[in-house]
């Protein structure tokens, strides 16, 4: 497959090439156009152009929602298609991908619903006049998306900002940009008139940059690391651009000793590995209350074993490959890291042999004897690396929790309801989830304190962050 970029409803593949490997099998899979300077400048006038003609921008709401319908429902009906891609190009396991195309199906289901509920005010003011506010769309918006969750993330972007009239450039991923061009022809597919929706793959470092630097572009919306996203701030800071962030985490999930250890530990291996840790949200930082942390640690050590890495057109597979050779590397670098540092690695860590081996695998791993201020427990490893260590009492769960340049996500397990509501209020993170860990719901807000981000997606407050408000006074005369 060759793919080129989307600009102005045009795919146009001249250029260099970059290869898009499947980590599950180091095979090519695509070849995709990356994005010069030049590229990204004519996408960006190219969506500043029909924002100003103003088709999609005044269309009425309600017929804004129900075109973002029809992106939902063929995103719905196409879901084995792109789950495949998905899985390819990110190494993913095949039923995690298709849960994954369900999940922007209903993003854009909910911001279709949203569209016509969400405006502006009437507010009393004095006896002169009226006085009201308007929800007005920004103009373009620059998408800036990791290749963890690709198409999801670029659903809780493009859907909002649509949904407020605005026009997009996306920079995918350079791993990871076949279903942004996918979700480009959709969205096309559906009535989104030319120009609105453009795609320019390619390396952050050029067409990222161009994109941030553009005076067109109005608002930055970027998900990735805390550095990149500290770049890009700087870099948008002299246009007075809108920037939204979505970086780094290093999330606590703190059990207590009166916790329903069976779904604790079932659920809390899923949010430790979940897409082989290659998750923002993920809680690897495990705080266990000292009277029931041996136990813990015995079954969450047995559970995690019994995890089933394998291949990722395998239904049964629980747990793919890391995104690149690289990137395994760079895990096992913090791995090596952590037994330097003194904490005892208890399993995992290894390399499968066999079919997997030309994969970029590594098993689930587990550390003990870890100390708050070692780098296991400090750093971002974005792998499937946890560490687990024990407290005493609320207090110190909460400050143990806290003991992070991070405040993204995390989860709580207790049967005590004041506690859960102490604890949670008191752990400094943007999410927190009690006796689960989920940290993803379309209806409300998403997003971290700290050095996690700026800004929320999700919910009804993204719309919000894809428009701007204007007061409008009308004197009675
Ligand atoms: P990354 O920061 O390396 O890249 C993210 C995106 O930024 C990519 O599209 C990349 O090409 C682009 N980019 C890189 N340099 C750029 C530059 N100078 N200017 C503009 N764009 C540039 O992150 P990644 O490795 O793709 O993803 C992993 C990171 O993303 C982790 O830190 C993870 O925690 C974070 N993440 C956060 C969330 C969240 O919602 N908080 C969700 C997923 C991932």
């Amino acid at each position: 497959m060759r793919r080129g970029m989307l600009i102005g409803g045009v795919e146009t593949a001249d250029g260099d090439f970059a290869e898009i490997v499947d980590p599950s099998t180091g095979l090519i899979v695509a070849e995709v156009v990356q994005a010069t300077v030049g590229d990204v400048n004519r996408a960006v006038e190219t969506a500043h152009a029909a924002f100003a003609q103003g088709t999609w921008r005044n269309t009425p709401a309600p017929e804004r929602g129900r075109v973002l319908g029809r992106v939902a429902g063929l995103i719905a009906e196409r879901r084995d298609e792109l789950a495949l891609l998905e899985s390819r190009q990110a190494g993913k396991p095949i039923s995690a991908a298709r849960g994954e195309i369900g999940a922007v199906a209903r993003t854009f289901e909910y911001y279709a619903g949203a569209v016509d509920k969400f405006g502006g005010q009437t507010i009393p003011g004095g006896a002169d006049g009226t006085l009201l506010t308007f929800r007005e769309p920004l103009g373009v918006c620059g998408i800036i998306t990791p290749w963890n969750f690709p198409m999801v993330i670029l659903g809780w972007k493009v859907a909002p900002a649509l949904a407020m009239g605005n026009s997009v450039v996306i920079k995918p991923a350079s791993a990871t940009p076949l279903t942004a061009l996918a979700l480009a022809e959709i969205c096309a597919e559906a009535g989104i008139p030319d120009g609105v929706v453009n795609v320019v793959p390619g390396q952050g470092s050029v067409a990222g940059n161009a994109l941030v630097a553009h005076p067109l572009v109005r608002k930055i919306s970027f998900t990735g690391s805390s550095e990149v996203g500290a770049n890009v701030t700087r870099m948008a800071a002299p246009g007075i651009k809108r920037v939204s962030l979505e970086l780094g985490g290093k999330s606590a999930n703190v059990v207590f000793a009166d916790a329903d250890l069976d779904s604790c530990i079932e659920s809390s291996v899923f949010g430790a590995y979940d897409n082989t840790g290659q998750d923002c949200c993920s809680r690897a930082r495990i705080l266990v209350e000292r009277p029931v942390f041996k136990e813990f640690v015995d079954r969450f050590v047995a559970r995690a074993g019994q995890l089933a890495v394998g291949a990722t057109d395998d239904e049964a597979t629980e747990l793919g490959p890391l995104i690149s050779a690289g990137h395994r590397e760079s895990v096992e670098a913090y791995v090596r890291i952590g037994k330097d540092e003194g904490a005892t690695l208890l399993s995992g860590a290894e390399r499968p042999e066999g079919p997997l081996g030309v994969g970029s695998y590594l098993t689930p791993a587990v550390f003990v004897d870890v100390r708050p201020e070692m780098r296991i427990m400090q750093e971002e490893i974005f792998g499937p690396v946890v560490a687990i260590a024990a407290f005493d009492g609320e207090d110190e769960a909460i400050s143990l929790a806290n003991d992070s340049i991070y405040g993204l996500s995390g989860s709580l397990w207790t049967r005590d309801v004041g506690r859960a509501l102490r604890v949670a209020r008191g752990i400094e993170t943007g999410m927190i989830s009690v006796n689960s860990s989920s940290s993803v719901h379309i209806e409300a807000p998403f997003g971290g304190m700290k050095r996690s981000g700026i800004g929320r997606e999700q919910g009804m407050v993204a719309l919000e962050h894809y428009s701007d408000l204007k007061s409008v006074f009308i004197a009675n005369n």
